[in-house]
């Protein structure tokens, strides 16, 4: 078994990458997870075991998969730095429950899925582009895990948790939230990491509900949401007239000038409030409305 650099140590990570001529790439987010402890209740937090499969997105050097294969999960990790796949391989490839696939996790991810079904648990330590993409790619696709631990900069994790009329609540808080309920497992401090980024990170643990939510056109759903939070200092009135310029509603009878009021009316929702306000529930019966006249034709 090929001998693995001192996951703590930023030294040893540092002369593991100049002998093989490696350099870590900003354009990445490149930092690793340099705290034990830390590393170790994360893979707590994924309660996994022999009989689970995982995702990791972003292994890096491998700090998170060593452990996670410890726990002997059927893993399979995505990572897009092609000198960091090559000491991955290198590593842990004569595991047998170890898959690496290598590219751009966005990219690759849906054949992975078509090719072997969604897994258990969903595990990254991720730039936050690419996590928030991800997930709401994965969402909107109806695709969920039963768990996700993300580490994330706090102030996506708190996107993520944010309650209705806080400043931090957005259409991809109530993505997140109607796919799953939110917990903070714990904040990693920039000392944790090497190199030291600039933000605090959280650790977040998504479990899919016991109650999915369940909208009926989810795809009329989630683009009316992005919708009406698209000018956050407009009504959510002013934010429907918007959507409703560009899609169609077939089965409303009424003059068109009308629909949005109606809409809101028969939602028991006020026109004049802001989508920060709203919470999911009233989404969803806004959308129900909405997928109701398409189906009274
Ligand atoms: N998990 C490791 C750790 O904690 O030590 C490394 C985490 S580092 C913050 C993020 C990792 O995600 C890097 O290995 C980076 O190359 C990888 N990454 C960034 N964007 C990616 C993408 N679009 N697809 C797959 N991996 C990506």
């Amino acid at each position: 078994m090929p001998c693995l650099p001192d996951y703590d140590s930023p030294a040893s990570l540092k002369a593991f990458l100049e002998e093989n001529g490696m350099a870590m790439q900003k354009k990445f987010g490149q930092n690793f997870l340099v705290n034990g402890t830390c590393r170790e209740k994360l893979v707590a937090a994924c309660s996994v075991d022999r009989t689970n499969t995982v995702w990791e997105i972003g292994p890096g050097l491998g700090a998170m998969t060593d452990l996670l294969l410890k726990t002997g999960a059927e893993l399979t990790v995505f990572e897009i730095d092609h000198g960091f796949a090559r000491a991955l391989e290198r590593f842990f490839s004569a595991h047998e429950n170890f898959t690496l696939v290598e590219g751009d996790v966005l990219k690759t991810w849906p054949s992975v899925l078509k090719k072997n079904g969604i897994p258990d648990c969903l595990f990254g330590n991720l730039p936050y582009n690419i996590a928030a993409t991800m997930l709401a790619d994965m969402i909107t696709a109806n695709v969920l895990f039963d768990t996700c631990v993300f580490t994330v900069q706090k102030e996506v994790a708190l996107r993520m948790a944010a309650k209705p009329g806080t400043k931090d609540y957005s259409s991809f808080s109530v993505l997140c939230q109607y796919g799953y309920e939110v917990q903070t497992v714990m904040d990693i401090a920039p000392g944790s990491f090497w190199p030291k980024p600039n933000v605090t990170s959280r650790a977040v643990l998504l479990r899919k509900k016991k109650v999915p939510s369940s909208a009926s056109n989810p795809a009329l759903f989630f683009s009316l949401l992005r919708a009406l939070f698209s000018s956050r200092r407009k009504t959510v009135s002013n934010n429907l007239k918007s959507w409703l310029a560009l899609n169609k509603v077939s089965g409303y009878n009424g003059a068109q000038e009308n629909l949005a009021a109606d809409i809101f009316e028969q939602s028991d929702i006020q026109p004049s409030v802001r989508a920060e306000t709203l919470r999911l529930d009233e989404f969803l019966k806004i959308a129900e409305v909405i997928n109701r006249y398409e189906h009274t034709r």
